[in-house]
């Protein structure tokens, strides 16, 4: 289980997590939602060490933890919303500096990124695209997605994986991120499409206010269809 504890994030005098408490269930995929600038990208940011809160505490299994410990992060697989890909960097390239990272020996990267560029489906991409930052969005979140699956992540923390994906891809990325769960990976990922949100996931953590509300994601309400007015709003087209 992971709990986050008290969390308290202040941009200036803007408080975009405060005192937010919740728990994410192990063997779970738990959506992170809640209206764009809630503050699911500042969360998943502080739980993978990027930008830690301004306080809290963080807690894995019962056990307090610093999210920028390089112990915490070989713990988990993190995908940025921004795909964090480095410029002129091969694919290959990137399997091969995060594999280093995660103490992995050339073999054995060779071997597991031989596996992930089948399952994320990224042969063509890799035949045809010399740096990964010049991929297509698709290719380069699926690539993040693959990147995060290198080491032995107990935790995958995942900001928009299905952003960019084509509606095969995101159903292909739904069954891996299922199948993972199955296996035993707590999955906490944030996705904006609703559709998505309720077939990939166990359970959903709603940021709304600074606060946290959690759930079976059957649960989860429905969004409000506030609908703007076209002719009241735009009277000189139409
Ligand atoms: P979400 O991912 O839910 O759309 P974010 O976590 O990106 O929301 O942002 C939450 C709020 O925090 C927003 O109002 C955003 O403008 C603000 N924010 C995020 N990062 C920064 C930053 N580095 N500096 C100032 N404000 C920020
Ligand atoms: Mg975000």
């Amino acid at each position: 289980m992971l709990e986050v504890r008290g969390f308290v994030k202040r941009f200036g005098s803007r408080t975009v997590l405060d005192h937010l408490d919740a728990v994410v269930d192990e063997g779970r995929v738990t959506a992170l939602v809640g209206p764009n600038g809630s503050g699911k990208s500042t969360l998943l940011k502080a739980l993978w060490g990027e930008a830690p809160a301004d306080s809290g505490k963080l807690l894995w299994r019962g056990e307090p933890f610093d999210a920028r410990s390089t112990a915490w992060k070989r713990q988990v697989g993190a995908v940025p919303d921004d795909d964090a890909l480095i410029e002129g960097l091969s694919i290959g390239g990137h399997f091969a500096l995060c594999g280093g990272l995660s103490g992995l020996s050339p073999a054995t990267v060779e071997d597991r990124s031989e596996r992930l560029v089948r399952l994320f489906a990224l042969e063509d991409a890799m035949a045809t695209t010399r740096m990964a930052d010049e991929a297509s969005r698709g290719n380069r979140k699926r690539l993040a997605c693959a990147l995060a699956l290198l080491g032995e992540p107990e935790l995958l923390l995942m900001d928009e994986p299905f952003s960019g994906l084509d509606a095969e891809r995101a159903a292909a990325l739904t069954s891996i991120l299922r199948a993972l769960a199955s296996r035993g990976l707590t999955i906490l990922l944030s996705c904006h499409d609703d559709g998505i949100t309720r077939r990939v996931a166990d359970r959903f953590l709603l940021l709304r206010d600074g606060k946290a509300v959690t759930g079976q994601i059957g649960e989860l309400p429905r969004g409000p269809a506030t609908v703007p007015d076209t002719e009241d709003l735009l009277p000189w087209l139409g």
